[in-house]
This record gives structure tokens, C-alpha cells and sequence, in this order.
């Protein structure tokens, strides 16, 4: 067995950046900082642009932000994982990449 010691201490976590602003877009109306059940959002330090997210890794991903906003300036990004892709089963068909169309 190696004497080698592995180093487990985390050195640097991203946080998560769970919402993106169209600044192009977004009028500063602060409208989804006020839906936020959270607090997560705080008006933008400059007047009409957009919110900053006080707390990125607390967000639930309710989109009622998105939902809020009357300028479709709020894009909501999911974690990968919770990503699912969902197919129509009256369409769903055979590919030369998935020869075997999957009992339903
Ligand atoms: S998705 Fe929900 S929790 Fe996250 S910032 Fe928007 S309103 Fe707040
Ligand atoms: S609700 Fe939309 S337009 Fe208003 S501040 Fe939020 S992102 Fe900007």
C-alpha cells in the first residue's frame, strides 16, 4: 500500500448561480425581489438594473420570480441533475441510436 496521504479538504466551491438577468431587458422594477418568499433577492445597487442574489445557494427554484417579472428579464437555471428531459409517448420513436423502442 502507497504511503502517498490524499489531500480531501475543499479548496474552492463555486457558489451556485441560480438565476441570470437580461439586463437588456429588465427595467429595475424590482417586482421579483418582492416575490421572492425568501429575501434571496436585493435591488440592484444602481437605479434600473437588475437584482443581485443575496444568497445564490439558498434559492428554491420556486420561479416565482420568473413567473413575476413582466419583462421575461429572469432566466431561472436548474441544477443539472434536476433537469429531466420528458418525451411525448405517442411520439417518442426509434433512432439509429436507440434501435430498441423501450416498452411503455
Ligand atoms: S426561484 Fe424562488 S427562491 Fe429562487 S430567487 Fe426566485 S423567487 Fe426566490
Ligand atoms: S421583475 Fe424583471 S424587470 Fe423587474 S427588476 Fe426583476 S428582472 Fe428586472
Amino acid at each position: 500500500m502507497s504511503d502517498k496521504k490524499i489531500d480531501f479538504t475543499i479548496k474552492h466551491v463555486e457558489p451556485a448561480t441560480p438565476l441570470t438577468f437580461d439586463g437588456e431587458k429588465c427595467t429595475g422594477c424590482n417586482r421579483c425581489v418582492d416575490a421572492c418568499p425568501i429575501d434571496l433577492l436585493m435591488p440592484g445597487s444602481v437605479k434600473g438594473s437588475p437584482p443581485e442574489a443575496a444568497y445564490p445557494d439558498e434559492c428554491w427554484y420556486c420561479g416565482c420570480c420568473v413567473m413575476e417579472c413582466p419583462s421575461k428579464a429572469v432566466r431561472l437555471r436548474h441544477p443539472l441533475m434536476n433537469r429531466a428531459h420528458w418525451v411525448r409517448k405517442d411520439t417518442l420513436k426509434e433512432t439509429p441510436e436507440n434501435p430498441e423502442k423501450p416498452s411503455l
